[in-house]
């Protein structure tokens, strides 16, 4: 039998449309919001006409990461003027933004999920190419940021991370910093059955997909606030994307100490015998410290980089929360 002919008979793995509510929602907008105060109601004013014009039942879900400004209230605000449309998740502290997309994941119903950052650096008015590739049959649709807005050394660092992720964990994104992408209740489904601490959203649903495609959406300089990562948030966010979807770096540590334990044997070698025929030699004391501090430096590079793995581990194993929510402003379907 050929595959195009057991492919009808596969069971679809998501949840069974007789299973969901009949007012359901088609699609939820997850939107996780880190004291984003300052550009929030520019955000409304554009999302919620850009869903209205897509003549479809929606829902937007926010998720506030534990900001410490406004943000709370306005979403809450936000909530009481769109009861229907609108449903706020509250957090108990800030757990990350890939965690508060998790969040709203969960309790999203929409049967297409469209995520979104609350900065407006992509237009919502956008989301609508996302849903027309979803309607040529795609189950995951990531996208491509158009003359990217950001500061130079983000775009050259992205680019050369772009790169080096996909050499390691072999997953095809073209800008895997866009989180302005559309997912299917299937896909959304497997996401929610992974328990993992820290992860890398894009990258899972591109495990789990089985017709992906991009997208060439707009970006614009952030609308209002900061950015929310710095330096260090952004190494450790690339840190879990590829700790968490390949163990290549810790085999090519092996691989690396093995080609060093064979060259220092040929040096060895060398040394011992150029001693034992012309004799001690003057000065050599410095190249052998040069080696040395090369040779400790590479073991402890090795020994952080197990200690990246291991942490997670532990972090796993300890099973805590990923979140803790305070509240949930909703209307109950
Ligand atoms: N965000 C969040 N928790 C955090 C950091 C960021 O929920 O700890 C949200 C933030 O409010 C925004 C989105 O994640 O909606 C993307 O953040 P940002 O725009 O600062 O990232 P950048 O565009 O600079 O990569
Ligand atoms: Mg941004």
């Amino acid at each position: 039998m050929t595959l195009t002919a057991i492919a009808p008979v596969l069971p679809e793995i998501g949840l069974a449309a007789a299973s969901r509510p009949p007012d359901a929602p088609i699609l939820s907008v997850v939107i996780p919001v880190y004291n984003e105060e300052a550009g929030l109601v520019a955000l409304f004013d554009r999302l919620y006409p850009a869903l209205d014009s897509l003549g479809i039942r929606y829902e937007v879900v926010f998720i506030n990461d534990g900001s410490v400004d406004r943000s709370a209230q306005m979403l809450a605000e936000q909530f009481e003027r769109t009861p229907n449309t609108t449903r706020v998740i509250l957090f108990n502290g800030n757990f990350g933004q890939h965690r508060a997309i998790l969040a709203g994941f969960e309790y999203a119903r929409g049967e297409r999920i469209v995520t979104l950052d609350a900065d407006l650096q992509n237009p919502p008015e956008d989301i609508k190419l996302l849903l027309e590739a979803m309607d040529r049959g795609h189950d995951y649709v990531g996208s491509i940021r158009r003359d990217r807005q950001d500061s130079a050394w983000r775009r050259w660092a992205s680019r050369a991370m772009n790169r080096m992720r996909h050499r390691l964990t072999g997953i095809q994104m073209t800008d895997q910093g866009c989180m302005m992408r559309a997912y299917s209740r299937n896909v959304i489904h497997l996401i929610n059955q992974c328990n993992e601490m820290n992860t890398f959203i894009p990258a899972l649903a591109y495990q789990f997909s089985r017709n992906p495609t991009e997208v060439i959406v707009g970006h614009e300089e952030r609308h209002a606030g900061e950015s929310k990562y710095s330096l260090y948030s952004l190494i450790r966010l690339n840190f879990d994307l590829v700790t968490g979807f390949s163990v290549m770096p810790l085999q090519a540590f092996s691989m690396m100490g093995m080609v060093v334990a064979f060259f220092s044997g040929l040096l060895f070698l060398l040394l011992a015998g150029r001693r034992l025929f012309l004799g001690p030699e003057e000065g050599g004391l410095f190249t052998l410290f040069a080696l040395q501090f090369l040779l400790i430096g590479l073991a402890l590079m090795g020994i952080g980089l197990i200690g990246e793995y291991v942490g997670r581990i532990y972090q796993e194993v300890r099973a805590r929360p990923r979140y803790v929510i305070n509240a949930i402003l909703e209307r109950k379907l």
